[in-house]
């Protein structure tokens, strides 16, 4: 049986992000997304502040640095509070707190862990991604599941006599991939690909942003690697064996249900004051059936997003028979990115001529949600969540990918 309520350690931590996103990011976020040089577009003192009040380790157990919250549901409500101020900036934090708990935590091994915990700790700016995508790719599969075995990447890797590794090839898209001081590398060997941990400031590795039509802080790279030694240990283990509670999906939903929260309170702020018609165009019934329909969806997409959290969280509850089974964070994934694109555009037609006006937050949050549709419900998502009911793939783990 689902028994989503929040505790007091859930709350206390949504209304610390709370505060820090609306007066830490918020007040930059529409100023940000503006310039045009990319470098300018990073957030450093507010990226500084977000990690000095654990904003990047909050998710791992106390004796590692963390405070021991490593639920997902945790990381929705900060994500989703985060996201309310500024989704791109949200990002750094989200994806690298998460794989903090499932990299350091669950898949390194003690020496692994020994060389890479310090650094992440010491390091304000350390953040992380994962680089599977490459250009050209025809891999037959998305980062939505496990790298199947059989796939080939161009990227390569070759064992060296003395047991270390050297990259080649280059990967496209990585999320914080320009920032990021430890990448996770899917490269080719003759055994199949392995994910090798790369660090950042390796000789051989080149970067460049990738600029996008939102989300414009945060950034995505080209990632190109020229003989990157990467020592002999220096690969990631696998997801340990019964383990449902990795990944970053269902916190991408939050980012994107945070987001569409933003869009959803300017345009009931706008709708309030703007008169129009004789009076406050939120008078008129057919705005009020538009803004219902947006708080509606936006709720059924919190709703669908705690039970997927809940789910990853308690997979003895579906173990035991105790709930059904859906494949929740594949549908939280899809339905939220598609709610949220629809709702902001919602919220633009309700702005009239100034929804098009650049510098407008609305105008921001569409371009925003343009992009979170586009990773989250185009063909791999929906096509999951078809595979998964048709028991193509195993129906007992609530999990839709590792990373
Ligand atoms: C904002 C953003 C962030 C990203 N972050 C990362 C990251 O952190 N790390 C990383 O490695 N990658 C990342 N990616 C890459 C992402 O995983 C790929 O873009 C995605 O898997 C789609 O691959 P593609 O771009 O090659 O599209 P293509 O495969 O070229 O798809 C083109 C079109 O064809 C359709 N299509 C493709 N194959 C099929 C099929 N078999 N059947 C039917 N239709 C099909 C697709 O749905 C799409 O409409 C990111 C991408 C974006 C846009």
């Amino acid at each position: 049986m689902f028994d989503i309520r929040l505790d007091d350690a859930q709350r206390a931590y949504r209304n610390l992000a709370r505060e820090f996103a609306q007066n830490e990011i918020k007040p930059l976020a529409l100023e940000l997304d503006r310039r045009p040089n990319w470098e300018d577009r990073i957030p450093w003192e507010v990226l500084r502040k977000g990690s000095q009040l654990g904003l990047r380790t909050f998710a791992l157990q106390e004796e590692n640095g963390g405070a021991g919250a490593s639920d997902h549901l945790t990381a929705c409500l900060i994500a989703e509070e985060l996201a309310a101020a500024d989704i791109g900036t949200a990002y750094y934090y989200m994806l690298t707190a998460r794989r903090a708990r499932d990299w350091f935590e669950l898949r390194m091994t003690d020496e692994q862990r020994a060389y890479f915990l310090p650094r992440f700790l010491n390091d304000d700016f350390y953040f992380t991604t994962v680089a599977i995508h490459e250009p050209d790719t025809d891999l037959g599969f998305d980062y939505y599941t496990e790298t199947p075995q059989n796939v080939r990447f161009k990227t390569r890797a070759l064992e060296q006599p003395d047991g270390s590794w050297v990259i080649n090839g280059a990967k496209n898209f990585q999320t914080v991939g320009y920032l990021a001081k430890l990448l996770v590398v899917i490269a080719q060997t003759e055994a199949g690909p392995r994910p090798f941990l790369v660090e950042g400031d390796s000789p051989g590795i080149t970067r460049h942003p990738m600029t996008k039509i939102g989300r414009r802080v945060g950034d995505n790279a080209e990632i190109f690697f020229d003989d990157v030694r990467v020592p002999k240990d220096h690969i990631l283990g696998p997801a340990p064996p019964g383990r449902t509670d990795l990944g970053t999906h269902v916190t991408i939903a939050a980012l994107t249900l945070g987001l569409g929260r933003a869009a959803l309170e300017e345009t009931l702020k706008y709708a309030q004051e703007r008169v129009a018609g004789g009076k406050p165009i939120i008078q008129h019934q057919a705005v009020g059936l538009f803004l219902a329909d947006m708080a509606t969806n936006l709720e059924a997409a919190r709703r669908l997003i705690w039970t997927a959290a809940w789910a990853k969280d308690h997979p003895q509850a579906f173990a035991d028979g105790d709930a059904d089974w859906q494949p929740y964070e594949h549908m939280a994934a899809a339905f939220t990115g598609r709610a949220v694109q629809r709702l902001t555009e919602q919220g633009m037609e309700l702005f009239g001529g100034m929804g098009v006006i650049a510098g407008m937050p609305i105008e921001k949050y569409v371009r925003d949600a343009l992009v979170q549709k586009h990773i989250s419900f185009p063909f791999p998502t929906r096509y999951r969540i078809t595979e998964a009911l048709t028991g193509y793939t195993r129906k007992s783990a609530p999990l839709i990918g590792i990373w």
